[in-house]
C-alpha cells in the first residue's frame, strides 16, 4: 500500500489517502485506512506523507561511506535531530541558505513510525513501521565543519525533503538507493552496505528516546556525497519507491 498527503486547492482541503493507479482513496488518518472519498491523483498537489514532530538521523551509517570520510565504524549509531520545520515536500524547493556556500545532497532511505513507543525489542519493530519513503538529509558542508556539531548545518528550513509518499510493503533489508542531479547518477548503493539495520535502529532509538506516531528516521547516506547548486534538480531513487524530486534555488 502506498499513502500520502495530499492537498486540492479547489476545494482548500488537506488530506491522507491511498493511491490506487490514478486515483487517491481519502483516508481518516494516515494509519486508518478507512476509505471516505475519491480523487484524481494528477489534481492534487502533493503534501509530506506525514507531519513528524520529529526526524531523526543517524550520522553515518553505510560501511563505504565511512571509508570515504575516512572514519572508523562506528560501535553504536550517531543519532542527531533534523527540526519537523526542515521538511519540505517532493517537488519542493531547497531554499539555499546564504549562510553557506557548500550544500550536499544525502540519499537515504526514511523510516515512517505508524505507531509510538519506547524500548522496542529490535523483534518487534515490524509492528511500529508505518513504511519507508525517500529522503534528502539536505546538509551545509562547510557549516557543519565550522560548528563541529550540526543543527544548523542540517537545520535550515526546507532541508529534510522527504515523500513522496510511504510504501507500507517493502523489504528494507537490500534496496538499491541513488542520488540522481540533474539526470547523472552521483550515489548509487545498497542498503545491505548499512553498518545498522533497520530493526536495530528503531529498537535503539526507542531507547534513547519516545517514538511518535509520524516521526521520521533518516538512515544514514552511502558513499558518493557531493555538492548542488543553484538550479539543480534533485532525486532520491530507492528500488520499490516512488522518486522523489526536488530542486534548488
Ligand atoms: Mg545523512
Amino acid at each position: 500500500m502506498k499513502t500520502g498527503r495530499f492537498y486540492d486547492r479547489e476545494k482548500k482541503i488537506e488530506f491522507f489517502g491511498i493511491i490506487e493507479g490514478e486515483k487517491v482513496r481519502q483516508i481518516a488518518d494516515f494509519d486508518k485506512p478507512d476509505i471516505t472519498e475519491e480523487w484524481e491523483l494528477a489534481k492534487l498537489e502533493v503534501l509530506t506523507p506525514v507531519m513528524p514532530k520529529k526526524i531523526i538521523a543517524v550520522g553515518l551509517n553505510y560501511k563505504r561511506h565511512a571509508e570515504e570520510m575516512k572514519l572508523p565504524i562506528p560501535d553504536e549509531p550517531v543519532l542527531f535531530l533534523k527540526p519537523h520545520t526542515a521538511a519540505l515536500p517532493h517537488k519542493g524547493v531547497i531554499r539555499y541558505p546564504e549562510m553557506s556556500s557548500r550544500v550536499d545532497y544525502e540519499a537515504e532511505l526514511g523510516i515512517v513510525i505508524a505507531k509510538g513507543g519506547r524500548n522496542i525489542p529490535e523483534a518487534e519493530t515490524d509492528k511500529y513501521i508505518l513504511g519507508f519513503t525517500a529522503f534528502n538529509d539536505v546538509t551545509a558542508r562547510d557549516l557543519q565543519k565550522i560548528d563541529g556539531q550540526w543543527a544548523r548545518a542540517k537545520g535550515f528550513d526546507t532541508f529534510a525533503p522527504f515523500g513522496p509518499y510511504v510504501e507500507t510493503d517493502l523489504d528494507p533489508s537490500d534496496l538499491p538507493l541513488a542520488a540522481v542531479l540533474n539526470g547523472r547518477t552521483i550515489q548509487s548503493s545498497r542498503t545491505s552496505d548499512m553498518i545498522f539495520s533497520v530493526p536495530f535502529l528503531v529498537s535503539f532509538i526507542s531507547r534513547v528516546m519516545t517514538l511518535e506516531p509520524g516521526d521520521v528516521i533518516a538512515t544514514g547516506t552511502p558513499e558518493g556525497i557531493g555538492p548542488m547548486e543553484r538550479g539543480d534538480e534533485i532525486i532520491i531513487r530507492i528500488e520499490g519507491l516512488t522518486d522523489l524530486v526536488n530542486i534548488i534555488r
